[in-house]
């Protein structure tokens, strides 16, 4: 999935009042964030392939980041990373928000997951239908978004950019330059993922603000 893990994130943080919204979208993002660094280091690999389903234009072979035990694993290393930085109740959550990626992606990649690095592929194929894909996205993020109730600059503009990045995903053609190159390829997921945490981060403190001078 690309930008439904946001949607979740918008809700466990309107859930999870006490933990901060950038580090919830770091956490949803976090197994994407590890694939460009193994992608990066030639462990992991991601094509381009031709498609006119444009969820299929990635050849994907990531046993790593995106295995089940892999996922399990990265939970298992940021919750102890976090106990031993005693934040317990970040701990919690940060896990929960890592498996919570393998999940939702269990439900929409075609058979190119895996249980176990890279062994026992599996996925629902939710792709396979790309106009359901894309509103089942779009409303997750507009759900957390209004759920969450955050209006301030930086929160509109977080939602315009999740929106616009995601549908130029979807009603775009991919320009060559990004075909040829898996760096690239993974480098416009790891950039507007930094972006989209960074605005989570301004969009709360801009709240918090507001709801201090509403309060004054
Ligand atoms: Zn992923």
């Amino acid at each position: 999935m690309f930008i439904g893990h946001y949607g979740l994130a918008f809700m466990i943080k309107k859930k999870f009042r006490e933990i901060p919204l950038w580090f919830v979208f770091l956490t949803v993002q976090l197994t994407d964030i590890v694939a460009f660094i193994l992608v990066f280091l030639g462990l992991e690999r991601a094509v381009y392939r031709q498609s006119a389903n444009p969820f299929f234009r990635n050849d994907l072979d990531l046993p790593y980041s995106h295995s089940l035990i892999g996922s399990i694993l990265l939970a298992g290393i940021l919750y102890a990373i976090l106990i031993l930085a005693k934040q317990k109740s970040w701990a919690l959550i940060g896990a929960l928000g890592v498996l919570s990626h393998w999940l939702i992606d269990f439900i929409v990649h075609t058979p190119d997951l895996s249980l176990f690095f890279g062994y026992m592929k599996t996925g629902l194929g939710l792709w396979n239908y790309p106009t359901l894909s894309f509103g089942i996205e779009i409303i997750l993020v507009c759900a957390g978004w209004l759920i969450l109730g955050y209006r301030n600059g930086a929160s509109f503009l977080l939602l315009f950019l999740l929106l616009g990045s995601f549908s130029g995903m979807f009603f775009g053609r991919e320009p060559e330059a990004i075909k040829n190159s898996q760096v690239i390829r993974t480098a416009i997921v790891l950039i507007p993922t930094l972006l989209f945490i960074g605005l989570a981060y301004v969009s709360e403190r801009n709240e918090r603000k507001k709801r201090r001078g509403e309060r004054i």
